[in-house]
């Protein structure tokens, strides 16, 4: 794994899930369904922890969501899923929280927005209303601010004070607004603390979209406390704008061991597939060398040397499978997910980059002999011909987790 040094932080527990301190970067993740609708939100949950997911966000914007939610809690419980649900709460959650008490119990965290939770009002009573649920419960908070719903009165007064600095100390708008950001988080973080909140009860974040706004603000974040900070980039966007985003934002922050648990926020196509947010936050950490999640498949772009589909092919199946298999390898086998595969395309790097996989396939080039040499820890080990070299391929795959990985009940029974 990548020698990242982490920001020194306080660490919290959301449910039995740690953030922060010597815990791995956590992936968390949220669903778009509505909330009162139980079955479509526990079943989207429960899509999004199989996926991946450690920690799974729901809104609860009305009171038939905060209704919903300690029967969503139970439904996943009911169905065997173990993952903590986190309400986000904006404008309304003060009264939520006080109305529907087994809502805030069956919550493993409350994500604030500062920004929202007492507009309109000069006094804070909302959010001290909501932090003293949260101490009641004692359940932890994530203070979460964001640039699209920023504290207004705090940023027009810091405006104000920086338009009364002498020209040459003027900052411009957008630095202004960046240390607004920083600000709302600590300001309400120290206001949380003196309701009654635990230093070791608070996640910050404080999203912004534009990729160098949020590393800015992140640094600002991270130089000035030692909560553990929760990473995104908010409203990343679509396809691959939306994981490119994402991934250089994150990257950079992460990188630096600013980030204790991070998320993707990607729009779906309509109808597409929730948990892809869940892999791209995956696949970061991963490529990053900073957590492994599943073996990783290392494919050849191709080029004029293979005309043919063949590969590309057997590269998708090989993805396919082993994202297929993973649920329950990772629970039998451990290490399994740190294994690695190469699928290449002609023999020009396909012998060498298989070599340096744990299994490697070299697949014939236009005009090359109609054979594929397999490699395993880097030895030739069979040559595969005809029809069915991806099923062979796939034998040797299982053959190799079966006897590379030790099984788990194994471990649990020596140790
Ligand atoms: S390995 Fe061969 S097919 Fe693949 S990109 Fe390189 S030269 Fe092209």
């Amino acid at each position: 794994m990548a020698q990242i040094q982490r920001r020194h932080t306080a660490q919290i527990t959301i449910a039995g899930v740690r953030v922060g301190g010597d815990a791995p970067v956590v992936v968390q993740s949220m669903t778009n369904t509505d909330t009162a609708d139980v079955t479509g939100t526990a079943k989207q949950c429960a899509d999004l922890a199989r996926a991946g997911s450690e920690l799974v966000r729901v809104t609860v914007n009305n009171e038939d969501a905060a209704r919903a939610v300690p029967h969503i809690v139970d439904t996943l419980m009911l169905w065997g899923i173990r993952v903590p649900i986190i309400g986000d709460f904006h404008y309304n959650g003060h009264l939520l929280l006080k109305k529907f008490p087994a809502c805030a119990r069956a919550l493993a965290k409350y994500r604030i927005n500062p920004g929202n939770v007492s507009i309109g009002r000069k006094d804070d009573d909302n959010f001290r209303a909501m932090i003293e649920v949260a101490v009641e419960n004692q359940k932890p908070v994530r203070i979460g601010v964001n640039w699209g719903s920023l504290d207004q009165a705090l940023l027009t007064r810091m405006m104000d004070e920086n338009g009364r600095l002498p020209e040459a100390e003027r900052k411009d708008a957008r630095e202004v607004t960046m240390e607004a950001m920083v600000e709302s988080a600590l300001r309400s973080a120290a206001m949380a603390e003196r309701y009654g909140l635990r230093h070791d009860q608070i996640i910050l974040s404080a999203k912004v979209s534009g990729v160098q706004d949020l590393i800015d603000v992140y640094r600002q974040l991270a130089s000035r406390c030692d909560y553990p900070l929760h990473l995104g980039l908010t409203e990343a966007g679509m396809g691959a704008k939306g994981v490119v985003a994402s991934t250089a934002a994150l990257s950079v922050l992460l990188q630096e061991g600013i980030g204790d648990t991070i998320r993707v926020s990607l729009t779906p196509e309509p109808n597409g597939d929730r948990t892809e947010e869940v892999l791209v936050a995956q696949q970061i950490l991963q490529s990053l060398g900073i957590r492994n999640f599943s073996p990783q498949v290392t494919a050849c772009p191709g080029c004029g040397r293979t005309t043919s589909t063949f590969f590309q092919e057997l590269a998708a199946d090989i993805q396919g499978y082993l994202r297929k298999q993973m649920p329950a390898w990772r629970e039998q086998y451990a290490g399994v997910e740190s294994m690695s595969v190469a699928v290449m395309g002609c023999v020009v790097n396909g012998p060498g980059e298989s070599k340096h996989a744990n299994i490697g396939i070299s697949l014939p080039g236009t005009f090359e002999e109609p054979v594929a040499p397999v490699f395993v820890d880097g030895r030739k080990v069979t040559i595969l011909r005809g029809d069915r070299i991806a099923e062979e391929f796939m034998a040797i795959l299982n053959e190799y987790v079966e006897s590379h990985y030790a099984p788990r009940t194994e471990m649990a029974g020596s140790a």
